[in-house]
């Protein structure tokens, strides 16, 4: 089979030796969970509980009006012990509800839906209000992506199995696992938008994720137009922009959404939870994940309900060498964000928990920058890191956009290559958040009514 990519790219250690091929372990339940009441890239959500509610697991517990919101859901059933600002896992204070898990364990999910036989309208509300999101990403609301304008007709549906950010298993484990379930969610997908064609992206170090997934296409693909494409192993082969590229051929512009190409792109573990949505009536209330790094004395492949606090997981699940511990990530050690302790929850969008010890974790000392040009040249965006970061740190940051701050993906490239260790990818994210933040101020208000 031809392998595909895009131009450019970076090849970190692979460093997934520890959880490869292992089996994913469902976790027990833990005592109580700290739900976060965001867990989306939108407006923010009001809490539907108070302290002292019994809520079933399942049950909706946080949700808002808005184009760009999705509903939170109870992991566990138990009873409302707080709502209060915890750290969460981008490392900023965030309302949570703390629920105390209770003996029982009365569900409240949604009935089951045909997919194939319900209205568009009625697949979209499904989605939505089983609260999915980009499981490997920001979080952005699933159902947003399946109701694009008319003026950008969608051609492709692309399955993002590139999973190239190093020391993550658990797509590549639930490809081979639930392989099924997430061709299921790719054909949801398809059918719900009206496109005809959907690709299985898989990197080629998954070459047994990429086989098992095409043996059970004609079992689990409804007839549909659905294949395998193999990916060179290369970072950052899983970035929307990098995917569409080497399946495609299409470049999205500058500024620009998968959509502005005919694509939509979706995460393995949304594709599962889209299909047990429909299946069980079941809301994202846990997921796949990753623990490892030499800090984990026992690396393995998890499924853990939302809220399950890492730093209270018990030994026999995880056992964390606290003394050894330089570096904690919730994510992986190119996109994720690093954390000052573990006793954050899995959200929806937490790939895995990365803890490093002093072998692993490099010395992250900053020095000046020696014009060298690495970090332009590693940009798979072709943006210029080195003049960004000037501009943010000088508080440009209209110059900043101007140079391509919007654009950036994030991928931590030119942090990987810059000799001077530059933190570019952590002031680029704060610098966006600023620049957001400078332009909503900036913004005219509303007139009245
Ligand atoms: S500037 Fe952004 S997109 Fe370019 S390498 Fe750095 S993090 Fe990646
Ligand atoms: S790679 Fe680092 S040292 Fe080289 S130009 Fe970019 S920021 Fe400067």
């Amino acid at each position: 089979m031809e392998t595909k990519t895009f131009k450019g790219g970076i090849h970190p250690p692979e460093r997934k030796e520890a959880t490869e091929g292992k089996a994913i372990e469902r976790i027990p339940v833990p005592k109580q969970v700290v739900i976060p009441i965001n867990q989306h890239f939108g407006a923010p959500n009001q809490a539907l509980v108070k302290v002292g509610d019994v809520v079933k697991r399942g049950q909706k517990i946080a949700d808002a009006e808005g184009r760009m919101t999705v509903p939170v859901h109870a992991s566990v059933a138990g009873t409302v012990k707080k709502i209060e600002p915890r750290t969460q896992s981008n490392n900023t204070d965030g309302p949570c509800i703390v629920i105390e898990t209770a003996e029982t364990d009365e569900t409240d999910f949604m009935p089951a839906l045909d997919a194939f036989s319900c209205t568009k309208e009625e697949a979209i509300a499904r989605i939505r209000d089983a609260g999915i999101v980009g499981m490997g990403g920001a979080g952005f609301p699933v159902y947003v992506k399946l109701a694009p304008p008319p003026n950008k007709p969608i051609d492709v549906v692309i399955a993002n199995g590139a999973e190239c950010e190093p020391y993550l298993t658990i797509d590549e484990m639930t490809m081979i696992e639930e392989g099924a379930k997430v061709i299921e969610g790719l054909a949801i997908i398809m059918k719900t938008v009206g496109v005809k064609k959907g690709v299985l992206a898989i990197e080629e170090n998954k070459k047994h994720a990429a086989e098992s997934l095409e043996k059970l296409i004609p079992s689990a693909g409804r007839g549909l137009d659905i294949s395998v494409v193999l990916l060179k192993t290369k970072y950052p082969q899983g970035g929307e922009k990098m995917l569409i590229t080497a399946v495609t051929g299409k470049e999205v512009p500058s500024g620009g959404l998968p959509m502005d190409v005919g694509c939509i792109v979706q995460n393995i573990g949304s594709l599962k939870a889209i299909s047990e949505a429909f299946s069980d009536g079941k809301p994202l209330i846990e997921r796949g994940l990753t623990l490892t790094g030499k800090a984990c004395k026992t690396p393995k492949n998890i499924i853990a309900p939302i809220g399950t606090v890492i730093g209270e997981l018990p030994a026999e699940v995880a056992e964390i060498d606290l003394d050894a511990l330089r570096k904690a990530i919730f994510g992986g050690p190119m996109m994720g964000t690093a954390v000052p302790h573990l006793n954050i929850p899995v959200q929806k969008n937490t790939s895995g928990v990365t803890m490093m010890d002093a072998t692993e974790a490099e010395a992250t000392e900053e020095g000046p920058c020696i014009r060298c040009g690495r970090c332009m040249r590693g940009c798979t965006c072709r943006l210029s890191p080195v003049l960004m970061n000037n501009a943010i740190e000088a508080g440009e940051l209209e110059k900043a956009a101007k140079i391509g701050l919007l654009d950036c993906i994030e991928c931590g490239s030119c942090s990987y290559v810059c000799p001077a260790r530059i933190q570019l990818v952590q002031r680029f994210r704060v610098g966006k958040q600023l620049l957001r933040a400078q332009r909503a101020a900036a913004a005219p208000a509303p007139a009245k009514a």
